[in-house]
Parts: structure tokens; sequence; C-alpha cells
């Protein structure tokens, strides 16, 4: 057995996005969803690659606190 199975949190994390897209969700809501700290001013994100990945996209935080994915909601918090 050597498939690769989609990440079950992948997923709902997906199927959440798609069904609120302007949803500005509070964090503590996203339990499947977990914040990567960083200390750079700029994060990639692909969606963790795989089949459920996205084209690698850059984002910036400029004067933001935080930075949420638009494809696949990862969020991001600046430290
Ligand atoms: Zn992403």
């Amino acid at each position: 057995m050597d498939l690769r199975w989609p990440d079950p949190f992948s997923v709902m994390r997906d199927l959440l996005e798609m069904s609120a897209p302007s949803a500005a969700a509070p964090a503590s809501d996203q339990n499947s969803a977990q914040p990567i700290e960083t200390s750079a001013k700029t994060v990639a994100c692909n969606g963790g690659g795989g089949a459920l990945g996205h084209p690698v996209t850059y984002y910036t935080f400029g004067d933001k606190p935080q930075i949420d994915c638009r494809y696949c909601g990862q969020v991001f918090v600046k430290k």
C-alpha cells in the first residue's frame, strides 16, 4: 500500500473555505489550522503540497500582524 491519502484536516479546511469564502472567522474557530509563527517578512504557502496543495503563493506581512492564505486558510503569525 503506497497510496498517499489526503490529510483529512486539510480537506476540512478547504471545505470550510469554500462554504464561507468571505467569512473572517476568529482564529479560535479554526481548530484544524495551526498558525505558523515566523519572524520573516515574507512567507510562502503551497497548501502542504500534493493533490490538495496549491501553487506556491508569497505573502508579505507589511504592517499586518498575521496573514491568512487565500487558498488554504493557513494562518501565519508574525513573531
Ligand atoms: Zn496556502
